[in-house]
């Protein structure tokens, strides 16, 4: 059994429609009727989908996620915004934050992630924190310098202990919806910083237990090369977690890794 669960995630982003994601949430529900020790599974719906997907996978082993949420602690007029008690009622134990569609679209600076990033720990809720560099960051041989920017800023006064309810992933921007997946080397390699900078910055033992997902165009066929990989605890998933036979081969590299 691997000391690191491996965890598989699937954000649907802006898809579906009511029916597609409750059958959809429904087929996975029944391949994993229950929790299990080797693998970790959650799915991220848009928000109007959260409480039909909710009850489409109560009881089973697949947890709930949000994409987003506003970083106030109180309610209040925050039109169009989620607040993280919403999220708690409908049952969502995750919550992406800093993915790069919001970075890059939305204008989310580290900043704004940090402010979610403390507001969502801070309610229990855990926290799947993206980082990645660009294309042209790689290419100018920035990409641990991005990284480590992304990640002080993001973690901004988030406390060692708290690093319990927070699970990173790494995800190349060049690789996200574009069918390039970064190399099983090149992700690696990206994961051995971001444990390092963990231990420097926190202490080796969180290092060691922060779970840490490549996420990239993983698809049933790379999933197994990428989530063996020693410090590749599991994917974040996109574009192939919006069918069950295209999510579940990558939950099923995700278990046969985790019990291997
Ligand atoms: C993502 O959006 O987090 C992602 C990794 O997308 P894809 O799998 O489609 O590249």
């Amino acid at each position: 059994m691997r000391a690191r669960r491996p965890f598989v995630a699937g954000n649907w982003k802006m898809n579906t429609t009511l029916k597609s994601a409750t059958e959809l949430a429904a087929g996975l529900a029944k391949l994993l009727p229950q929790d299990i020790p080797g693998v970790e599974v959650a799915v991220c719906p848009p928000a109007p989908y959260l409480i039909p997907v909710a009850a489409a996978i109560a009881g089973s082993g697949v947890k709930l996620g949000a994409q987003n949420c506003h970083s106030s602690k109180d309610a209040g007029a925050f039109t169009g915004e989620v607040a993280l008690n919403m999220l708690q009622d409908v049952g969502c134990e995750y919550v992406i934050l800093g993915h790069s569609e919001r970075r890059s679209l939305f204008g989310e600076t580290d900043a704004v992630v940090n402010a979610k990033v403390l507001a969502a720990l801070g309610k229990g809720i855990k926290v799947i924190l993206c980082v990645g560099e660009q294309l042209s960051e790689r290419q100018a041989n920035q990409t641990n310098a991005v990284l480590e920017t992304q990640m002080a800023g993001s973690l901004a006064n988030v406390a060692g202990d708290q690093l319990g309810n927070l699970v990173l992933a790494y995800e190349p921007v060049w690789a996200i919806g574009t069918g390039l997946t970064a190399s099983p080397e090149q992700a690696e390699s990206a994961h051995v910083f971001l444990r390092q900078w963990v231990a420097n910055r926190y202490n080796p033992q969180i290092a060691e237990t922060l779970r840490i997902l490549y996420g990239g165009s993983v698809k049933g066929d790379n999933a197994k090369l990428l989530l063996g990989q020693p410090n590749i605890d599991g994917a974040l998933v996109g574009g192939a977690s919006l069918k069950v036979d295209q999510f579940w081969p990558i939950v099923a590299a995700g278990i046969e890794v985790g019990n291997g």
